[in-house]
């Protein structure tokens, strides 16, 4: 065992003895959004919904299917909406996200398992946390929108008794140097065989189950690396649990995300690298606050606190992968010193950080020329990328693609804003006009 590891902090946990967990099943509003209490298993991915329409609360108002970048959600007979394939459904959330009635819920909640492992003096439970949760998290707990609080989080993750508070930042640091090796390999080859160009980023789930559903003819585009959680799930169990002297099979890892389709990545099946599953469980930031405030712990209060050692550290560039734009810069830093060997004097690139749809830019590297990329969020524009490069007539290295508008951080599992849960009037009212028109329509 390492002795970094031996120092791990001392800090108690809570005791959770008196948490009431909630059967599955039960259905229970977390932050706002209704959420269903069920851990399903690699075996139920097939034909699992991850959200679902509440009939008794649809309006109808169809601002669902506005933002649905697949067309899964759609009008019934009765003018309210439903998602009518999983297959289609890329769990995105932006239906849930947009729906001014709270009528979108989910469907799969791991947060009774969770503290059930918690609670499990037998059970190692270690902590995934990626860097959107972060600047999101205080929202839930009053504190002013953006607010950054990395150190709150370690703190509290500790007191609800995780054992290791590991970090998906150290595993993107990893992401970047393996992305922007694959980059360097791709470009220096010209995009020959089966390497070709464009190199498409591979950390969103929301974007892969897109591109495997409609252009699986560009997975070989695809970058060849797993997503930062699902790195870091698979060295949990072997390196981290080699670090610790921890039995693997004891080790119960929890992914916390802004997300809603990273529940789906958790289950896939290849996630078993580690020979067991690699992700145990996904919960998104909503979820996280339940859980705090169920066990009563004051959050704003908390010290700040840092990550533990061997899989918790990381870089600042990190952090950068919660924002559109943030994994390109990243891969771009270490890519442009890997080619040109010259350090970058301000590290910062920001021309492909500005939040827009589609950005395109060019960045000179010496002793190559222009690396042209392009950084996209929302399905609806990675689309339009998607087709320049299958017409064969996109002269791009790199795209770097995000589903939610504006990356992670506006992610289908982050605390929602005031203004959706507590639509205007105006909006309420036009929905409801919308709704009687649908149902009035000649048929
Ligand atoms: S109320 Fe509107 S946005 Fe919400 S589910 Fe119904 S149609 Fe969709
Ligand atoms: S989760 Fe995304 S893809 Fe699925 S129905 Fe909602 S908006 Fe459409």
């Amino acid at each position: 065992m390492s002795e970094a590891i031996k120092k791990k902090s001392a800090i108690q946990s809570m005791d959770l003895s008196g948490v009431q967990v909630d059967a599955s099943g039960a259905v229970r509003k977390m932050e706002g959004v209704k959420n269903t209490i069920f851990a399903p298993g690699v075996n139920d991915l097939g034909n699992l919904y991850f959200l679902e329409v509440d009939h008794t609360l649809c309006q109808g108002c169809g601002e669902c299917a506005h933002h649905c970048p697949t067309g899964a959600i759609q009008e019934t007979e009765d003018g309210t909406r439903s998602i009518v394939d999983p297959a289609a459904c890329m769990n995105c959330g932006q239906c849930l996200t947009h729906c001014p009635y709270g009528a979108v819920t989910e469907r799969v909640s791991y947060v009774s398992e969770v503290f059930e492992k918690l609670k499990d003096p037998d059970t190692v439970v270690v902590t995934m946390t990626a860097p959107a949760v972060r600047y999101a998290l205080g929202e839930c707990f009053g504190m002013p929108m953006g607010t950054y609080v990395g150190g709150k989080v370690h703190s509290v993750l500790r007191r609800l008794g995780f054992d290791y508070i590991w970090d998906n930042e150290w595993t993107a640091d990893v992401t970047i140097m393996e992305e922007g090796t694959e980059l360097l390999e791709r470009v220096t080859q010209g995009g020959k065989g089966d390497k070709p160009l464009p190199q498409f980023t591979s950390c969103c789930p929301g974007w892969i189950k897109f591109c495997e559903s409609f252009y699986p003819d560009l997975i070989p585009h695809l970058s060849t690396c797993r997503s930062p959680v699902a790195m870091l799930g698979p060295l949990a169990k072997t390196y981290g649990a080699e670090q610790t002297g921890k039995d693997p099979k004891k080790i119960y890892t929890v992914s916390i995300m802004p997300c809603i389709a990273k529940k789906y990545e958790g289950l896939r099946p290849e996630m078993n690298a580690s020979g067991q599953r690699d992700i145990d469980a996904t919960i998104n930031t909503r979820e996280l606050a339940y859980m705090i405030k169920k066990a009563g712990i004051p959050f704003t209060s908390l010290p700040d606190e840092e990550p533990d050692p061997i899989l918790g550290m990381s870089t600042g560039a990190a952090t950068l992968f919660g924002t559109s734009g943030g994994v390109m810069e990243a891969a771009l830093r270490f890519a442009y010193e890997a080619i040109s060997g010259k350090t970058l004097v301000d590290p910062s690139i920001k021309a492909v950080r500005t939040g827009k749809g589609i950005n395109k830019v060019e960045v000179e590297v010496p002793g190559f020329g222009p690396v042209r990329i392009a950084v996209v969020s929302g399905l609806q524009n990675a689309a339009k990328l998607c087709e320049e490069v299958r017409a064969g007539t996109s002269n791009l290295h790199f795209i770097e693609v995000m589903t939610c508008p504006g990356g992670c951080v506006n992610g289908g599992g982050q605390p929602m804003d005031d203004s959706i849960l507590e639509a205007s009037l105006f909006k309420k009212m036009m929905a409801r006009v919308n709704k009687r028109f649908t149902l009035r329509k000649v048929a």
